[in-house]
C-alpha cells in the first residue's frame, strides 16, 4: 500500500486472513490504502511489524487501538509501544520462530539493521510463499536461505550507490545507510537475489526506494541485469500507491 522512507505497509491475503505488515501511515491514511486495496479495517486479522523505525511502526499503535486489531511484533520492538497499550492486542514473537494466524504461516528471521530486534518475514499457506525482506544493511547466509524457494519477492532496492555519495546528505547519515546496519543498495540487492534458488521465483517487486538516492528504472536495470529477466517483468513500490494486487 506503500513503501519507502515516507511510510510502509502491505497486506498479505491468504484465504480468508488478511495480515498488514508494518503501517508507518496514520489512522486516516491507512484506512483510505486499505479501501484503495478493496479492504476495510475490520478484514485485518492483525498486523505484523518489523522493526521500531517511524516508517514502520509509527501508524501502529493507533491503528491497532483504533481498529481493536493485534500486533505481532519481537520483544526488542514492542519496547516502543507504549506500556499503556493494551495487552490481549499485543502478541509477542520469536525471531526465529513461525507462527500461524488462522490461514497464513508467518516466519520470522534476524536481519541485520539498526533498530532493536528487528526481523523480516516470509508469509506462506503451505503452497507458496512470499518474502518480504525491506531494511537490512547487507545479506546474510540465514536471509539468503529464508528467502530460497520464494514464489514472490518484495526486496530493499534503498539507493544507488552512486546517487547516495554524490548526494547531498550529511557525511554521518551516507555512512549510516551505506553501513551493514543500514539499507541495501541496488546492486548488493539484486546479488542477493542472483544467490537465492530461484526456480519458482513468479513474482519480484523492488521496495523502500529513496526518492533522494534512486530512481525507479536504475533499481530494475540492477535486478534485471543480475537474473537475466526482461525489465518489465520487475516491479516497483512507490511511496504512494505501493504495487498493487498481485496474485502468487
Ligand atoms: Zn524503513
Ligand atoms: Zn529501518
Amino acid at each position: 500500500m506503500g513503501s519507502g522512507s515516507g511510510g510502509n505497509a502491505l497486506v498479505v491475503e491468504c484465504g480468508r486472513t488478511r495480515l498488514m505488515m508494518d503501517c508507518g501511515f496514520g489512522v486516516a491514511d491507512t484506512e483510505a490504502r486499505l479501501e484503495k486495496a478493496g479492504l476495510s479495517p475490520s478484514d485485518l486479522a492483525g498486523i505484523v511489524v518489523t522493526h521500531e523505525h517511524g516508517d514502520h511502526l509509527g501508524g501502529v499503535a493507533a491503528f491497532s487501538l483504533h481498529h481493536s486489531i493485534r500486533v505481532y511484533l519481537t520483544r526488542g520492538t514492542a519496547q516502543w509501544l507504549a506500556p499503556t497499550h493494551p495487552a490481549q492486542l499485543v502478541c509477542p514473537i520469536d525471531p526465529h520462530s513461525a507462527f500461524e494466524v488462522q490461514d497464513i504461516r508467518v516466519e520470522p528471521f534476524p536481519v541485520p539493521h539498526d533498530a532493536r530486534e528487528p526481523v523480516q518475514f516470509v508469509f506462506g499457506d503451505g503452497d507458496v510463499r512470499l518474502g518480504v525482506v525491506t531494511d537490512l544493511g547487507c545479506s546474510t547466509h540465514h536471509v539468503e536461505e529464508k528467502l530460497s524457494g520464494c514464489h514472490a519477492l518484495v526486496v530493499e532496492c534503498n539507493h544507488d550507490l552512486d546517487l547516495l555519495w554524490g548526494g547531498n546528505y550529511p557525511i554521518g547519515l551516507k555512512q549510516r545507510i551505506a553501513g551493514r546496519f543500514g539499507h541495501l543498495d541496488n546492486r548488493t540487492a539484486a546479488a542477493m537475489v542472483k544467490n537465492l534458488e530461484r526456480a519458482h521465483l513468479r513474482h519480484l517487486i523492488a521496495a523502500h526506494l529513496s526518492e533522494q538516492n534512486n530512481r525507479p528504472a536504475l533499481a530494475v536495470s540492477a535486478l534485471a541485469a543480475a537474473l537475466g529477466c526482461e525489465e518489465s517483468w520487475i516491479g516497483v513500490a512507490s511511496q504512494s500507491e505501493g504495487f498493487g494486487w498481485r496474485e502468487v
